[in-house]
């Protein structure tokens, strides 16, 4: 069985780290162990965006951790060429991340909603480790495997992977 290291970069609280281990260990055939936490690499902030770079997040990652990690922060994502992520993976890789900052339906001058925040990062923490195994998007908008660019998008997909995906893990 494969192992997945879990990161919190930042502070992530034990609810949300048991809650995303025990999503993957459902999902996958992964063994997860999540490890002390550390703080996200400053240099990967971009001050006139406020905002961090993934990608550069992903790259101190690898360079650090020899094991497959999964990352989880609560600080804004973006991409470049894109306003904002929910996370970003290396597929077929070693690496991926999620921010939960733009997952809280307080984001959006919502009322808290505790369940609805934990589907979704179950939804982008499956979302991404699929990317890590192997999955590519799909485009059937029920799975879990299916791009969302918008929170919307996140909603409407399931948290597991289509059956089609499935075939592809194994
Ligand atoms: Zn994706
Ligand atoms: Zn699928």
């Amino acid at each position: 069985m494969e192992i997945l290291k879990l990161l919190p970069l930042g502070n992530i609280s034990k609810e949300i780290l048991e809650l995303v281990a025990n999503v993957l260990k459902e999902t996958y055939n992964l063994k997860v162990e999540t490890i002390t936490s550390i703080a996200i690499p400053e240099k990967s902030y971009n001050p006139s965006r406020g905002q961090y770079l993934a990608e550069k997040i992903l790259d101190f990652l690898k360079k650090k951790f020899s094991l497959k990690i999964f990352a989880i922060t609560n600080v804004d994502l973006y991409a470049k060429g894109l306003n904002f992520i929910f996370g970003q993976a290396e597929l077929g890789g070693q690496v991926a991340i999620i921010s939960t900052h733009r997952l809280n339906p307080e984001f959006y001058s919502l009322s808290p909603n505790r369940k609805l925040f934990f589907e979704r990062i179950e939804k982008e923490a499956v979302h991404e480790v699929g990317h890590v195994l192997g999955l590519s998007h799909c485009n059937n908008k029920n799975c879990v495997m299916c791009f969302s660019n918008s929170i919307l998008e996140v909603d409407r997909k399931l948290k597991k992977p289509c059956k089609k995906c499935r075939l592809k893990l194994t």
